[in-house]
């Protein structure tokens, strides 16, 4: 089987168990899903989503993040961690928003990119995600782990694997994919206990054999269709 062959059979079985395969981030606008796309570095999308249901009711617009205090907006987002480093981002991502792109978010990943705390993941999502744009596959630590695993890649760093995932996976699956991964990751192949035993790739899978039954995770969702897991 060649690699295009095994990610049309992995993106058929991760289908076949997921449901609804989008960002699990709760977000109403494309602004919105920028900010807790930048708050969800290295935090939970569950904690993020704690916190931007109160953040969201209280900075409405690009312009009130623009102006807010940091010390406050870095109290605000606190528990996200990172949270002074976020909280400058936001302030400035949200200052350039407002003056250069009339308080609309851009779309495309030539300007996303040129905003403060946003790479190519964050560019990806918001584009994929709030845009329906196609532009590149989000890659976050879940997708990176098993696209290796999978054997779809051997690169580490994250702009590599985009490329040879782009390379092998039909453009209108690049959004479906990397959030499958995403949940397979968070439910079923985790970084340190995968639970082959229970994964539906795992006759296709050229890492199920390092993983033998004793180093699994505790089984919690069986085969059964998931919707969105919330947990990085
Ligand atoms: S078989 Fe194991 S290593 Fe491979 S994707 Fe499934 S859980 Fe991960």
């Amino acid at each position: 089987m060649n690699k295009k062959q095994h990610i049309t059979q992995i993106l058929k079985k991760l289908t076949l168990l997921y449901e609804d395969p989008k960002t699990a981030l709760t977000h109403k606008t494309p602004f919105q899903l920028l900010v807790a796309t930048i708050l969800s570095a290295q935090c939970t999308d569950t904690r993020v989503n704690i916190v931007t249901k109160t953040l969201f009711k209280k900075y409405i617009t690009p312009r009130d993040y623009a102006d807010a205090d940091q010390k406050q907006l870095e109290h605000d987002i606190h528990s996200t961690g990172f949270y002074r480093n976020k909280s400058k981002h936001i302030i400035a991502t949200s200052k350039i928003i407002t003056e250069k792109y009339q308080s609309e978010v851009p779309n495309t990943m030539k300007d996303l990119i040129t905003l403060p705390g946003v790479a190519r993941k964050t560019a990806n999502v918001v584009l994929s995600e709030a845009y329906n744009i196609n532009e590149g596959i989000a890659v976050d630590t879940h997708v990176a782990r098993l696209s290796r695993r999978l054997g779809l890649t051997d690169q580490k760093d994250p702009k590599n694997i985009e490329k040879d995932l782009m390379k092998i996976t039909p453009k209108n699956k690049w959004r479906t994919l990397s959030n499958l991964l995403i949940f397979h990751g968070r439910r079923t192949c985790h970084a340190r206990k995968p639970a082959c035993a229970r994964c539906p790739l795992n006759n296709i899978c050229p890492d199920t054999k390092k993983y033998p039954p004793k180093c699994e995770s505790k089984i919690t969702s069986g085969q059964i269709k998931i919707k969105s897991p919330n947990q990085s």
